[in-house]
C-alpha cells in the first residue's frame, strides 16, 4: 500500500473547496410526469428522437453497462468527452498553474503536454530508455514535492510497445502523487489492465477509451477508471452535461455489440502480425517495434520521401522521423487486410523504383 498518499492533500484549495453547480437533473431524481424545473421545450424537438430534455449527468445506464463489461464497479468509472476531457480534468483539479508540475515520459502521447500548456502547468519530460521503457532513476530524480501526476501510456502511442508492470507498479507505490495509465490500447495488448488494481493503488488513475477498438472515435466517450473519491472529484468538477443523449444512447446500443468488437480485435491482432512480418521481409525496413497496439512504428529508409510517396497514392501515415527516439519511423495504423495490403505493395514500389 501506498500509505502517504493523500488525496486531500494533492487537491488544488480553489477545488477542495468548490461548491459545484448543481443541475436541475440533480437535484430531482426520480420518476415525474410534469418536468418545469430545467426550462427545456415542453413540446419536443425538431427531431425524430427527442432532444429537447437534458441528459442524465453521471450517465448511470452507461455506466451500468460499462461496469458490467470492464468488471469495474459503476461507482469507480468518470465518462469524458472523449479521454482528453479527462487529462483536462485531472490537471484542472490537482496542478496549481505556474507552480506544480508533472513528468510525461516521451516519446509518447502529445495531448499531455498540450493540457499542460493549456493550463500553465510545468511538464518534466523523462525519456524512455532506447527499448521504449521507463527510466525510473530519472523519474525518481525528476520528482519534486510540486510533482502531481505522472502519465504512461502502455501501451505506448507512438510506439506500440506495453510499459513494463512492474515499473508501473514501482511508480504506484512510491510516488506520492497520481499515475495515470493510459490505456488506449489494451484491447490489443497480451498484457491485463490496470483497472484491476484500482482497490490496491489509491494514487491510480486508468484512462480507456470508445475511439480505438470500439469503433467509436466520432462520438466522443472516453474512460477515467479510479478510487470513489477521485472520481467524486472529477464529477465535482466536469461541465454538468459533458456526455450529450445522442452519443449516451448510441454508446448504449453499441455496448451490445461485444462480440463484434471482440471479433475485429482478433482479426487487428492478427492482422499487425502479418503486417509487422512482411515489414521485417523488406530490405529497407530496419527496424519495427514488437506492437501491442493497433499499429505499428516501423524505422526506414528515407521516411519522409516515402511517406511523400505513400501521400501521393492517398495512403496517409504518421510521419514521427523527427521525434526523439523515434528517429527515421513511421507509425502504420493497422487497416482492413485489403488496406495492409495496399499500403505493402505501394512499399514495394517505392523501394524498387
Ligand atoms: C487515441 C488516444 C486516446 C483517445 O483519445 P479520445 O479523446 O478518447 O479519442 C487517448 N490516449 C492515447 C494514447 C491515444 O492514442
Amino acid at each position: 500500500m501506498n500509505e502517504s498518499f493523500s488525496l486531500n492533500s494533492l487537491l488544488r484549495d480553489n477545488i477542495r473547496n468548490l461548491v459545484p453547480y448543481s443541475s436541475a437533473r440533480d437535484e430531482f431524481k426520480g420518476e415525474a410526469s410534469v418536468l418545469l424545473d430545467a426550462n427545456e421545450n415542453a413540446f419536443g424537438s425538431p427531431h425524430s428522437e427527442n432532444y429537447n430534455r437534458y441528459p442524465d449527468p453521471l450517465q448511470h445506464r452507461v455506466k451500468q453497462k460499462l461496469a458490467h463489461i470492464k468488471g469495474v464497479p459503476a461507482a469507480n468509472i468518470f465518462l469524458g468527452n472523449g479521454s482528453d476531457e479527462a487529462i483536462d480534468l485531472l490537471y484542472r483539479a490537482f496542478c496549481r498553474p505556474g507552480l506544480d508540475n508533472v513528468i510525461v515520459v516521451p516519446p509518447t502521447y502529445g495531448m499531455y503536454e498540450v493540457s499542460a500548456n493549456i493550463n500553465d502547468v510545468t511538464l518534466r519530460k523523462v525519456n524512455l530508455t532506447p527499448e521504449y521503457q521507463l527510466d525510473l532513476d530519472g523519474i525518481a530524480n525528476a520528482i519534486d514535492k510540486y510533482t502531481k501526476m505522472i502519465f504512461v501510456c502502455s501501451p505506448n502511442n507512438p510506439t506500440g510497445n506495453s510499459i513494463n508492470r512492474q515499473d508501473i507498479e514501482t511508480l504506484l507505490v512510491n510516488f506520492k502523487g497520481l499515475v495515470v495509465v493510459d490505456e488506449a490500447y489494451i484491447n490489443y495488448a497480451k498484457q491485463p489492465s490496470f483497472t484491476k488494481e484500482l482497490a490496491e493503488f489509491p494514487n491510480l488513475v486508468v484512462l480507456q477509451t470508445l475511439s480505438k477498438a470500439w469503433g467509436l472515435a466520432a462520438l466522443r466517450m472516453g474512460m477515467a477508471f479510479a478510487s470513489q473519491d477521485i472520481i467524486a472529484v472529477f464529477n465535482k468538477i466536469k461541465p454538468p452535461y459533458n456526455i450529450n443523449q445522442a452519443t449516451q444512447n448510441i454508446v448504449l446500443e453499441a455496448l451490445e455489440n461485444v462480440e463484434q468488437v471482440n471479433e475485429w480485435i482478433k482479426l487487428i491482432v492478427a492482422e499487425r502480425e502479418k503486417l509487422s512480418q512482411a515489414l521485417m521481409q523488406i530490405e529497407q525496413v530496419y527496424h519495427v517495434t514488437p506492437s501491442d497496439a493497433n499499429f505499428i512504428l516501423v524505422k526506414l529508409e528515407e521516411p519522409r520521401l516515402l511517406y511523400n510517396f505513400l501521400v501521393s497514392k492517398g495512403i496517409i501515415v504518421r510521419d514521427r522521423s523527427k521525434v526523439e527516439l523515434c528517429e527515421g519511423c513511421l507509425r502504420l495504423t493497422v487497416g482492413t487486410p485489403e488496406e495492409n495490403i495496399t499500403l505493402l505493395e505501394t512499399i514495394y514500389s517505392y523501394y524498387n523504383a
